[in-house]
């Protein structure tokens, strides 16, 4: 029987290297705000082991009852070539809490920029197969509907920061696109205050790889977001620093890192676990609605990445060494007085 509740954060530590991330993670969010109650559940390859399923009821059931899911990474080579696969549960949970915004925050430097993903529509979902004479499919579709639900995410939160908005399309080939397009241009008026541009998906990856400082709120569909945020997480430092949001209109999010089960890492508890604990952070913030408590754990995780670095980073510590480096800081700041559950 599921116990979650509207005070459990449940976690889902995942496969590879989910688990050891996902460990100083719980650790972190418990130091911070000790009331909360963490409730762990399956989901992915683990899953599979134990249920038959990547996405047991039970997780399934947890996650709907919770104020916010914090998840690892899923996938496992072992099935790569199944039938049923980790992957899937991850996207079947995003459908069913219709996590429909994600935000993938990219900063390092001048480069400050929120790419804002589309996340249960397009080609992910469309209809897919194999047809008698042997072609394979998979369609791209959206609703009027679904473009306008993450556009009016986006252009809040353009005007929460600087007030810029790229559209990303490729207009000039897909039905999509356009309709893309037409959606963004007729909402534009009622924000005012927004500055949009269009931009074709070639263009905006190669803007970003070469002067990503330009952009501020970065906005496209499911497919086009994935390859552009990982390529932003790239350019800010890599894919075990990037964190990331996937927001409903009242549900739980899920809060994630970018990064993937790393199986050639995992179990040496080498893994660097800043990807999961920014999106502790993420969390934190728009899951609990505890900024405070968000930017505390942000700025701790910033003093152990130049105090003890992974070695993905050229350092040489450990996961635990990490963690435990931000736990220390955590700790310093409140002996100093830091606002504590502001
Ligand atoms: P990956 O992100 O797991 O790994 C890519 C490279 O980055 C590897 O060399 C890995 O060691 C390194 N890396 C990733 N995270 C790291 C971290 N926290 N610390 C240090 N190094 C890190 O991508 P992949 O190898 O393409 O995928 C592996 C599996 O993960 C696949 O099964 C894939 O489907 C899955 N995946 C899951 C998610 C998700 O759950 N959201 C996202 C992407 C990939």
């Amino acid at each position: 029987m599921p116990t979650a509740s509207r005070d459990t954060v449940v976690l889902l530590p995942g496969d590879g290297i989910g688990p050891e991330v996902a460990a100083e993670a719980r650790l972190a969010l418990e130091a911070l705000v000790p009331e909360v109650v963490v409730e762990e559940h399956l989901i992915g390859g683990a899953a599979i082991r134990a249920t038959g399923k990547p996405l047991p009821d039970e997780t399934l059931e947890a996650c709907v009852a919770a104020a916010a899911v914090l998840k690892g990474p899923v996938g496992d080579p072992e099935f790569d070539a199944a039938d049923v696969r980790p992957e899937q549960g991850l996207l079947a949970l995003r459908a069913a809490l219709d996590a429909y915004a994600n935000l993938r925050p990219a900063v390092l430097d001048e480069i400050d920029v929120l790419i804002v993903r589309e996340l249960v529509g397009g080609l992910y979902f469309g209809e897919h197969g194999v047809r008698d004479d042997g072609t394979v499919y998979d369609t791209c579709e959206y609703h009027p509907h679904q473009v306008e639900r993450i556009a009016r995410r986006a252009f809040r939160l353009a005007q929460s920061r600087t007030g810029r908005l790229t559209s990303v399309d490729k207009a000039n080939v897909l039905e999509t696109s356009r309709l893309w397009r037409r959606v963004i241009d007729q909402l534009a008026p009622e924000y005012p205050d927004v500055r949009v541009e269009h931009m074709l998906v070639d263009n905006a990856a190669m803007q970003l790889a070469t002067t990503p400082g330009q952009f501020d709120v970065l906005v496209t569909e499911n497919m086009f977001g994935d390859i552009l945020s990982d390529l932003a997480a790239a350019v800010t430092g890599g894919l075990g620093l990037a964190p990331s949001a996937s927001l409903s209109d009242g549900g739980p999010g899920i809060f994630e890192p970018v990064h993937g089960s790393a199986p050639d890492i995992a179990g040496r508890g080498v893994a660097n676990p800043t990807a999961m604990l920014r999106s502790t952070a993420l969390l934190l913030e728009h899951g609990l609605g505890l900024r405070a408590e968000a930017e505390r754990l942000s700025g701790a995780v910033d003093s152990a990445i130049a105090a003890v670095p992974t070695p993905d980073l050229g350092g040489t510590a450990t996961t635990a060494e990490f963690g435990a480096a931000v736990r220390e800081q955590l700790s310093v700041d409140e002996r100093a007085g830091a606002t504590y559950r502001a």
